[in-house]
């Protein structure tokens, strides 16, 4: 009933979707709370029984419930019950069913929801938007950036390819799943479970930081295919204008110096993880008021490595080689 229940009412939706209303509109009437499973005579009949509860599940993530969705990011899940609404279930759709069952059970979605808190940290802080507003002056000299950080969406996407840290969008940034998982595999493994996190949240502000510098750049020249390594800045007399070439990059030296491999760092017996702990903490808690107390990174103090990668693909931000095409 959950999962027939969830097709028709994506079904009646448009572009974007509340998941709260489907919760407490529709589920609370037919299966509000997660049922048990139980085996039954084939493993046909107990897979058809995860599309109900996967729905059931999903309501009670706060991820999900929390938050407005596209519709057509539900499409494939759409289609999965669809085609597995009469019953008949082959191997590759109950494997994709009991992905699905078991997506509940992990904490990535509780990890996302971090990560959207997080954001949301970032993109209200006038002190780190100001900065970022700044760079981007700085490259093409236009005074009225017509851009309201606030607006600024976030998501995550799943392309299977490892390397694929983020890129920037129209008004919203793309942060890889399966790169989170990579990253947190390159730590050192002398660092606990609370390190790693800490690690985790550096990079993430640094990925945050460029994508949204492109994002800015973008709407701030009207053009969403103006690439930055060969933009050419108006105001040529001035000579540091002269070492930019990606404005990504430019922005994460605004806060941090230099350009950061933050999972290579921890490799490093001089890295010094409290001190950049408290240095971001700072940057996001500190009174905001002004410009004259933005803290400052001591790249040396703090044993970090940079990252000598080039860029190969504009506002898009990756590991190492990556073969994209
Ligand atoms: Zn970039």
């Amino acid at each position: 009933m959950a999962a027939r229940g969830f097709v028709s009412f994506l079904k009646s939706q448009t572009d974007s979707f509340d998941f709260k209303i489907f919760k407490n509109d529709y589920l609370i009437q037919i299966s509000p709370i997660k049922m048990p499973i139980s085996y039954k005579t084939s493993i046909n009949e107990t897979a058809y029984l995860f599309r109900d509860s996967i729905v059931t599940n999903l309501a009670s993530n706060k991820f999900f419930y929390n938050n407005i969705h596209e519709v057509s990011s539900f499409r494939y899940f759409c289609q999965l019950l669809e085609e597995t609404d009469q019953g008949n279930v082959n191997e590759n759709q109950i494997g994709r069913l009991t992905l699905l069952l078991h997506v509940k059970n992990t904490n990535e979605f509780d990890f996302k929801n971090d990560l959207l808190n997080f954001f949301y940290q970032i993109k209200s802080n006038d002190r780190i938007t100001k900065r970022i507003a700044e760079i981007v002056f700085s490259i093409t000299q236009v005074h009225d950036v017509q851009f309201d950080f606030i607006d600024l969406k976030i998501n995550f996407f799943k392309f299977g390819l490892i390397r694929l840290n983020g890129f920037a969008g129209l008004d919203s940034i793309y942060i890889g799943i399966d790169a989170i998982k990579y990253f947190m595999n390159m730590l050192s493994e002398d660092y606990e479970n609370k390190q790693k996190l800490e690690v985790f949240r550096l990079n993430m502000f640094r990925l945050i930081i460029h994508e949204t510098c492109h994002v800015a750049l973008r709407k701030t020249l009207n053009n969403f295919n103006a690439s930055s390594p060969s933009f050419q800045s108006k105001n040529e007399t001035d000579s540091k204008q002269a070492d930019i070439f990606e404005a990504g990059v430019l922005c994460e030296k605004s806060f941090f110096s230099e350009r950061i491999d933050w999972a290579l760092s921890t490799k490093n017996p001089e890295f010094d993880l409290n001190y950049c702990a408290d240095f971001l903490t700072k940057l996001l808690n500190e009174p905001t008021e002004s410009d004259s107390d933005f803290p400052k990174f001591d790249f040396k103090r703090s044993g970090c490595l940079k990252n000598p990668d080039k860029l190969i693909y504009m506002a898009i931000d990756f590991s190492s080689e990556i073969d994209m095409l």
